[in-house]
């Protein structure tokens, strides 16, 4: 794309997981050279935020989110919610995530998705982490947890709660989440050619709210979808944003600004493979 006119941060991408077991060295190598300088794993059940952790312990420019996603939610106690937070603890966390709800599929029973959400968002409360929040079909649910829990958030986060990530929902909804101090992730489905509504939200967005993201694998953009997605490919999730905002990348360097602030990395962390 723009042969680094800006450095990208991808904010939610699952290089975790097992389809990247055979390759992920190269998939890192590929996204440093797309420009991508920082990756941000988000853990969707407790060996995943371990193994999130272990990446982020060996590369520079992997950072980590431990959290139980709504579809791993069925065995959720107490005694898990110990073992997040314990986690949670290790030098190279900076979000608690992925957590939230999912009313499309279901995978587990809503009222047991409703509690682990609320107890995940008072771990992230108490260790003063910013949440990354997925939804699907539920987010009247998810703004009543959220208001609820900005109203003792220590100051701390107060301007940055976290991420509703891969957004998929109304304008209304992305203005509430706003205000309560959230930012806004955008992901390959912007590239749709049915994503007109998507497209419309993100011109209108102030850019100082907005995030990218690739949720690596799923939701590949164009031209590559139907295959693995990986963080190389945010740069056709960047070039799709800049076409819509066609500020001279104006919004996309501020949203790499937005997630060192979102996620407090310093700006003097270079990363020597970006050229
Ligand atoms: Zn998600
Ligand atoms: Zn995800």
């Amino acid at each position: 794309m723009n042969e680094h006119l800006t450095t990208l941060v991808d904010t939610h991408c699952h290089l975790n997981l097992p389809t990247y077991d055979a390759d992920r060295e190269e998939v890192l190598e590929r996204a440093r050279s797309a420009g991508v300088e920082r990756i941000l794993i988000p853990g969707v059940d407790l060996q995943t935020s371990q193994i999130a952790i272990e990446l982020a312990e060996k590369h520079d420019d992997v950072f980590a989110a431990v959290g139980i996603h709504p579809h791993h939610v069925s065995e959720w106690s107490p005694a898990l919610a110990d073992e997040v937070a314990n986690l949670a603890q290790s030098p190279k966390v900076v979000a608690i995530g992925e957590i939230g709800l999912d009313y499309y599929r279901n995978l587990s029973p809503p009222e047991m998705q409703r509690i682990a959400f609320a107890d995940q968002l008072e771990i992230a409360s108490a260790l003063k982490y910013p949440v990354l929040i997925h939804n699907r079909e539920a987010i009247g649910d998810i703004l009543d947890h959220l208001n609820t829990w900005v109203l003792n958030l220590p100051p701390t986060l107060s301007d940055r709660a976290g991420v509703l990530h891969a957004f998929s929902a109304d304008m209304d909804s992305a203005a509430k989440a706003i205000r309560q101090g959230f930012y806004i992730g955008i992901a390959g489905p912007i590239t749709f050619p049915k994503a007109e509504t998507l497209r419309d939200i993100v011109s209108q967005l102030p850019s100082d709210r907005l995030v990218i993201e690739t949720d690596s694998p799923y939701l590949t953009p164009e031209p590559h979808r139907g295959r693995r997605n990986e963080p190389a490919h945010l740069e056709w999730i960047a070039q799709k944003v800049n076409d819509i905002r066609d500020d001279e990348y104006r919004t996309i360097r501020t949203t790499t600004k937005n997630a060192e602030k979102l996620f407090r990395w310093s700006h003097d962390i270079t990363n020597r493979n970006i050229h």
